[in-house]
């Protein structure tokens, strides 16, 4: 009997004990958790924070679980599942719980003809709070545009505190969030631009098109592994080898995928992880495949990349337990 268990679930009604993490991400990798607790409300999160502190327990907070790679080993301490709902309309803005799902808030922004998420739908279980942890984006958008506040909760002082756009620090697949692992994200004010409803829909659709067609959503994946880095080629030999690291350079990013794919590791298989045939900055998971797996292809993928073109691929996926 697991006596931590006991004692937790009289201070947080509903938390479990050995909770097979792959089934709470989209790349169905990952051990147990020691313990599991959804927290609905900030309340619950307050007390989910104050046993963590009770009991010197290592926290990991859940969000939508569509950008880890969880050990097969799980995590050894509480997972907290951030479940705190709610929508509210105010003009152009959307008041937003940290567990909404971006896909559903670009359709109901739609709906009401603001614009400003199109860009999110197609990525699978995504939830604002893990989104703007890591500053996600897409087509060109960023979820900053839409970001007015975001409320967190400081797990040092239990103290809530609204921080402005500006304070969010948004920067290349950052934010003072992922910076700063204390806080955790409640709610967000999202500002948004007024459209024509079926203008948005016409986006949302060509975005939708664009990821079925260019994307291995048959197999489940976190997305993208490695960060695009915003860096310049400007080795003579690799510009004149690959005349189209000039337009890259013109850009200020270089996709991970190209730079993977170039190194002659697309389709590469280590167990059942596999860098994807159709985008090569996706290693899917074709069936029972185990984070050790995934981590040698990282491991392969960035000492390639590092020899080949002497860039330091940086990890967009998030690793959990390890
Ligand atoms: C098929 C596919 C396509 C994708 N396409 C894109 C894309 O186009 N653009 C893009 O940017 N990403 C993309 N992703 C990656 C992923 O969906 C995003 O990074 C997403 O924003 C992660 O949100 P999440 O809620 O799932 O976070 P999780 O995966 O649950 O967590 C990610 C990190 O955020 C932290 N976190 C989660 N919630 C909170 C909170 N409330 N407070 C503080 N910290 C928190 C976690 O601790 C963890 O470190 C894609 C993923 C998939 C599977």
């Amino acid at each position: 009997m697991d006596k931590i268990l006991e004692k937790l679930k009289q201070e947080l009604p509903g938390v479990e004990g050995n909770v097979v993490l792959k089934n709470y991400t989209t790349y169905k990798i990952g051990g147990p958790a020691k313990y599991f607790f959804v927290v609905k409300t900030t309340e619950d999160l307050i007390k989910a924070i104050k046993a963590v502190k009770q009991f010197k327990l290592p926290y990991f907070i859940l969000g939508g679980g569509s950008n880890l790679l969880i050990s097969d080993k799980g995590f050894k301490g509480i997972v907290i599942k951030i479940d705190i709902l709610g929508v509210e309309l105010a003009g152009t803005k959307l008041i937003v719980g940290a567990g909404e799902k971006l896909a559903k808030l670009s359709y109901c922004a739609a709906d009401v003809g603001l614009s400003g998420l199109e860009w999110s739908t197609g990525i699978p279980g995504a939830a604002i709070g893990g989104s703007i942890y890591g500053h996600a984006q897409g087509f060109g958008t960023k979820i900053s545009s839409v970001v007015e506040s975001v409320w967190a909760l400081d797990s040092h002082n239990l103290k809530l505190k609204n921080y402005t756009n500006k304070e969010c620090q948004f920067s290349l697949k950052n934010s003072i969030f992922k910076k700063n692992k204390k806080l955790i994200i409640v709610s967000a004010v999202l500002n948004f631009k007024k459209d024509d409803p079926e203008e948005i829909k016409k986006k949302i659709k060509e975005f939708l098109d664009y990821r079925r067609l260019h994307h291995p959503i048959k197999f489940p994946s976190p997305g993208s592994t490695f960060v695009n880095p915003e860096k310049k080629i400007t080795n003579k030999k690799l510009l004149e080898k690959y005349p189209e690291l000039k337009d890259f350079n013109e850009k200020g990013i270089i996709p991970a995928g190209y730079l993977i794919a170039k190194c002659g590791l697309t389709g590469k298989k280590i167990g059942n992880a596999q860098i994807s045939e159709k985008h090569s900055n996706f290693i899917s998971n074709v069936g029972g495949a185990k984070a050790k797996d995934v981590l040698a292809l990282i491991k392969l993928a960035k000492e390639k990349v590092k020899k080949n073109f002497g860039i330091l691929l940086e990890l967009e996926v998030q690793l959990v337990g390890m």
